[in-house]
């Protein structure tokens, strides 16, 4: 039977999350939220967003009801941070080996990517630990006030990388084996020709509109770009 994951996606609408350096926490943990998501979507996970866009609002109880509504093999909360520190912080429940694990797995597979690990430690204040039934980890990926991490993490394709560690970390978690994804790039493409059939789907003179279609078409899980 196919995992189930649940993906809380931190804050929502009028409710911003940390804000520095132009960035916006409740954007950041989205653009992650949904690369995590596509990923383990691809690898046959059930996996379930607790929100798809920046405007509606989407407090912690409601996550929390939505997640133990779902009964997930792993409850996994979106957030990043500010205030002053330096690096990742992954949060557990302390009673449940499984959850450090998995936080360990995240603290590996951000590394990878460059980003320091600050701690990987017991959360129980917090409620999305200690009110969730299923294996739970609260993501802080990185600083938006930090300028150390904001080199690694203010662009959509950074954050994207964020996203993509923590579906490794989860797929890992659940003993399903890492694929790169193929026939996109040309580098592994499958098909016997060689010939890769590009699929053009929208010109547009302004910039804005160009973004939100490609924003459109990356939440759908397309490896969309602007040309
Ligand atoms: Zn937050």
């Amino acid at each position: 039977m196919a995992k189930t994951v649940f993906i809380g996606v931190g804050h929502g609408g009028s409710d911003p999350g940390a804000c520095a350096n132009s960035l916006i926490e409740r954007d950041v943990n989205l653009i992650m939220a949904v690369t995590c998501y596509n990923v383990l979507t691809k690898h046959g996970v059930n996996a379930i967003l607790s929100r798809w866009n920046n405007t509606e609002s989407d407090t912690i109880y409601e996550e929390v009801q939505e997640e133990n509504a779902a009964r997930p093999d792993v409850a996994f909360e979106i957030h990043n941070n500010a205030g002053g520190g330096d690096g990742s912080e992954f949060y557990y429940y302390s009673g449940d080996p499984n959850g450090k694990r998995l936080a360990e797995l995240c603290k590996k597979h951000t590394e990878a990517i460059g980003q320091n690990s600050r701690k990987v430690i017991a959360g129980d204040q917090f409620i999305w630990i200690n009110s969730t039934v299923a294996t739970a980890v609260l993501c802080e990926g990185f600083f938006l006030d930090n300028a150390a991490d904001k080199q690694i993490a203010d662009t959509v394709a950074e954050q994207e990388k964020f996203g993509e560690a923590y579906a490794k970390a989860i797929l890992e978690y659940l003993g399903i084996a890492y694929k790169e994804p193929s026939g996109n790039s040309g580098g592994s493409n499958s098909g016997s020709s060689g010939d890769l059939m590009r699929v053009q789907v929208g010109a547009f003179r302004g910039r804005k509109n160009a973004e939100n279609l490609v924003k459109e078409l990356k939440a759908k899980g397309y490896n969309a770009i602007i040309k």
